[in-house]
């Protein structure tokens, strides 16, 4: 039995914004550890400078707590990455590339033992190659066939070996792949996988030219420093395992090698395909966390712009490829941490379906009590320009919140619902004005003005000690309807010119839930301004 402490790493490249299959990578690492009381690592990976974005990094971070997923290694409280060691961060730096002197003597260490070679072939010597084997309709590429007729240390006398590395810096240090061995993998995902190592390419490992290792043996190395137990990843990095495990048994490091997981892809809406910026541009939705405005000033839209909870957006996420077995769909983030199980993790791809995610944030709405929605709702009217005399105030917000909540799938629609609430109207439809401001309305407007002028002060939001929406609005129902049924008018006709009024349109909520929230002397306002108007 594994008695280890649990440890595991998200590594991503500072190469642009983290999308959210990354968060999703992060996540499950997270909830792996967790479960296990285990620990959770960030690291940098930032060895490709060419590749390099900056304030990507700070993009990672933000977003993974923004999620309420933090490192217990790698960053400080403050949410930067941490460069020197300490009891809490013992293997700083978790920037790559300031552990750059690390690695030279790992690369050292495998051409000693004869798993690794000095190649000195120059980008257009391998250009030229590249274009004789496209003339033969072949792929080109540096093996354990090719190798021995380049220009590297097997084929090179010794001394000049020794004189190009001493003269010239554009070398690197490439693995060299055993040949016509079948390597035994296991994914925890994916079970047992075996793969014959003339399929390999002997990968350049480190380059004197910017003295820095390339991904896959600073990553090894890494990953055996900070005693990873479990490394769980993209399956893009499926086909570089068979050189994890020679690089594991290169260094001797096969006892403590970790266990590998490589997570499917989040696929398009329609599961043609990796899901890409490009389809949340096309059909509106985000695929990364925050927004992010990139070198040219282009905007991606992100989660938590769109308006989406953290909790609901991690939960939905969570679900992209793994579910507990049962019909439960909303959870926790203890919650997953205690059912997360790597055994229920699919493999196939996971569909990822936008308005899923908007029922997940709706699902977190409506969760949410009347007072945290009425603060929710009290910033979001901050930057709206209310023309009503005054303002709703906390309590009758809170009353608003909970009738319009089961509406909304965003905090934001809150406005979307009912803008006319806080802003009268600046025009009628026309269509609803030809149909409701009817002359048999224009007729009964007088009366339905003095009874709701009768309405006592008590039951709208005029009066500072008003009595409850619930009991409030029940009082306006009954004034206006006895008054409708008295005469034997039609309701509708009635109740739509009055929306027509107050709204605009003749579509909105109850009308006596618009004038308990208006107010009778907003309402009364109304009601006259569109009889003169109109
Ligand atoms: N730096 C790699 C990436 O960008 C990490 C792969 C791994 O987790 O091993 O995704």
């Amino acid at each position: 039995m594994d008695q280890k402490k649990r440890r595991v790493r998200f590594a991503p490249s500072p190469t642009g914004p983290l999308h959210m299959g990354g968060v999703r990578t992060a996540l499950y690492n997270y909830l792996f550890a967790k479960q296990a009381g285990g620990d959770f690592i960030l690291r940098i990976e930032d060895t490709d400078s060419n590749r390099f974005v900056p304030g990507a990094e700070k993009y990672i971070i933000d977003s993974l707590r923004w999620c309420g997923i933090y490192p217990d290694e790698g960053v400080d409280a403050e949410g930067n990455l941490v460069s020197v060691p300490s009891e809490r961060h013992p293997h700083a730096p978790y920037r790559q590339s300031e552990r750059k002197p690390i690695y030279r003597k790992y690369a050292q260490q495998l051409i000693d033992a004869g798993w690794a070679y000095y190649a000195f072939d120059s980008a257009e010597e391998l250009d030229a190659k590249r274009k004789e084997a496209e003339a033969n309709k072949q792929t080109f590429s540096y093996n354990h066939a090719s190798r021995n007729s380049l220009k590297n240390s097997l084929t090179l006398p010794e001394d000049e070996v020794k004189k190009l590395l001493e003269t010239t810096d554009n070398w690197t240090i490439r693995f060299k792949n055993p040949e016509n061995r079948t390597i035994e993998m296991d994914d925890m995902i994916r079970g047992h996988i075996s793969m014959n190592t003339n399929t390999l390419d002997d990968k350049v490992l480190w380059k004197a030219a910017d003295q820095l290792p390339t991904y896959h043996l600073a990553n090894i190395v890494d990953d055996h420093l900070m005693e990873i137990t479990h490394v769980i990843r993209g399956e893009e990095w499926l086909p570089s395992l068979p050189l994890h495990y020679l690089l594991y048994e290169a260094f001797g490091w096969t006892d403590s090698q970790p266990h590998f997981a490589h997570l499917s892809l989040l696929l398009k809406p329609d599961g043609k395909g990796k899901l890409s910026k490009r389809d949340g541009d096309r059909l509106g939705f985000p695929v990364f966390p925050l927004r992010w405005v990139n070198a040219q000033g282009e905007v991606s839209r992100g989660y938590r712009e769109d308006g989406y909870y953290p909790q609901a957006f991690i939960n939905m996420l969570a679900l992209l490829g793994w579910n507990p077995g049962t019909e439960q769909e909303i959870f926790t983030l203890e919650e997953l941490t205690q059912l997360f199980s790597m055994e229920k993790v699919v493999k196939s791809g996971a569909r990822f379906n936008p308005e899923k995610a908007k029922w997940f944030n709706q699902e977190y709405l409506r969760m949410r009590s009347n007072e945290q929605l009425a603060c929710e709702f009290e910033e979001l009217l901050r930057s709206f320009t209310c023309d009503r005399e005054r303002n709703l105030t906390h309590a009758e917000l809170t009353e608003l919140s909970g009738l319009i909540k089961e509406r909304a799938h965003f905090i934001t629609d809150f406005l979307t619902i009912c803008p006319y609430i806080f802003a009268a109207p600046t025009q009628y439809d026309e269509k609803d004005t030809r149909k409701f401001w009817t002359d048999d309305a224009k007729a009964i407007m007088p009366q339905v003005i003095a009874r709701i002028e009768s309405i006592d002060c008590k039951y709208t939001v005029d009066c500072p000690e008003h009595v409850p929406a619930a009991e409030a609005v029940p009082h306006i129902e009954e004034s206006l309807t006895s008054l409708i049924t008295e005469n034997g008018w039609k309701m509708g006709a009635v109740m739509n010119a009055l929306r027509l009024f107050f709204v605009g349109q003749a579509k909105g909520l109850g009308i006596a839930d618009i004038i308990y929230y208006l107010g009778k002397k907003e309402a009364l306002r109304r009601i006259r301004k569109a009889v003169e108007t109109l």
